[in-house]
């Protein structure tokens, strides 16, 4: 079955008590048990739900996996991978990771005694000698938030791999419509859902998906004991997002480019980070590894010129957290997403104070790049 196949028909795409073409909401707590101690399909609503279960399989096929999980946010199912991992195990992690992941790691999961090394990913040989005696993973995102740099998965994977390591691989900016972390080696992929997989701007979700039999049974565990599950409600609002996953990205590229274009000949902007950059230093493992490009482009404006008016000024395009919906958001990382890094931090990493994250939605290019126009003139 080929991709767009999959996100209509992949899992559970009927409802298989009463044939119902879309999967119902079983919003229950609890399932009537016929015989005592059966071990019976359904029991209680954290442990599993029809619904979610129906999200789950589509989720899995999408990404090429055996098993996936749905959590109720992305950050809860990053939470609940990094689970996996116990007190003193050291963990390699990419240095522009998203900044609530970054804080995950640095304000909670330290406190529990895990260690890590936080490095750009992109540098192979910096991970390799990034291992310890105790590193049991590497994290990573690719393209990263909001710099859109891009590690070679493949690569990262055959070093794991050689060291014994589990790779995990955040695929929220790139989507399975364009790349798929698992078929290229990875143990792990997570979801921030509430973004593309979503799309549109009205649920927070997080999923997490793997093609090892023994990961995915410590999922199950971790999912049902810490609890942090995606309601019914939700998990029927993704999957029915999910399935228009491949039209809308194709959409999405289609103004990305274009806007992509239109920033790199302007001259009050110094400099646009977007993978399809062919000038990109990362392009040709961009190539290499993502079908499509994506639809969020980063890029600073020339000194002097006013990030906070020029954001102000727009009028169609939201100033606002988060990506991957329709609508077209806009953010300043360094007071809005990325805020909880340290300014040092941040400035070491390349986001500086000037840098704006646009998501390209899905409007009509002619609006979006007259708005964009619109604003460069106020400033
Ligand atoms: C938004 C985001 C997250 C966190 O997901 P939530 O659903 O907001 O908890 C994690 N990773 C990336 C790349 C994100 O963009």
């Amino acid at each position: 079955m080929n991709f767009s196949t999959k996100l209509i028909h992949g899992g559970n795409s009927e409802d298989p008590a009463t044939g119902a073409v879309s999967i119902p909401i079983y919003r229950a707590s609890t399932f009537h048990q016929h015989k005592l101690g059966a071990g019976p399909k359904w029991e209680y609503g954290r442990s599993g739900n029809p619904t979610r279960t129906a999200l789950e399989k589509l989720a899995a096929a999408i990404e090429n996996g055996s098993d996936a999980f749905a959590f109720a946010s992305g950050s809860a199912a990053i939470h609940t991978v990094f689970s996996l991992f116990s007190s003193g195990d050291h963990i390699i992690v990419g240095n522009d990771v998203y900044g609530g992941t970054f804080r995950l790691i640095d304000k909670v999961l330290k406190r529990f005694g895990l260690k890590f090394t936080v490095v750009d990913t992109r540098n192979l040989q910096a991970v390799e000698n990034s291992i310890q005696a105790n590193t049991k993973a590497v994290y990573l995102e690719s393209p990263t938030n909001p710099l859109l740099k891009i590690t070679d998965i493949s690569s990262i994977a055959k070093i794991a791999k050689k060291h014994g390591l589990k790779s995990i691989v955040d695929n929220t900016f790139a989507t399975p419509y364009n790349q798929k972390p698992l078929d290229l080696g990875a143990d792990i992929v997570v979801h921030s859902a509430t973004k593309y997989l979503g799309g549109h701007s009205d649920l927070i979700a997080g999923l997490a998906i793997t093609n090892d039999d023994a990961i995915g049974r410590q999922l199950a565990f971790l999912q049902n004991s810490i609890g942090s599950v995606l309601s019914p409600d939700d998990s029927w609002l993704l999957q029915r997002g999910i399935k228009t996953l491949a039209v809308r990205m194709r959409a999405h590229e289609e103004n990305a480019h274009k806007i992509f274009d239109f920033l790199k000949s302007n001259d009050k902007v110094a400099k646009v980070y977007y993978p399809g950059d062919p000038d990109a230093e990362d392009y040709q493992i961009a190539k290499k590894q993502m079908r499509g490009f994506g639809a969020i482009i980063s890029f600073e404006l020339k000194a002097g010129l006013d990030t906070k008016k020029f954001v102000e000024s727009l009028h169609l395009i939201d100033l606002a957290e988060s990506l991957g919906g329709i609508e077209s958001l806009i953010e300043v990382p360094a007071v809005m997403t990325h805020a909880s890094i340290p300014r040092n931090i941040r400035i070491k990493n390349g986001i500086t104070d000037e840098l704006i994250r646009l998501s390209v939605g899905l409007e009509d290019i002619a609006d979006l790049i007259e708005d964009l126009k619109g604003a460069f003139a106020k400033i």
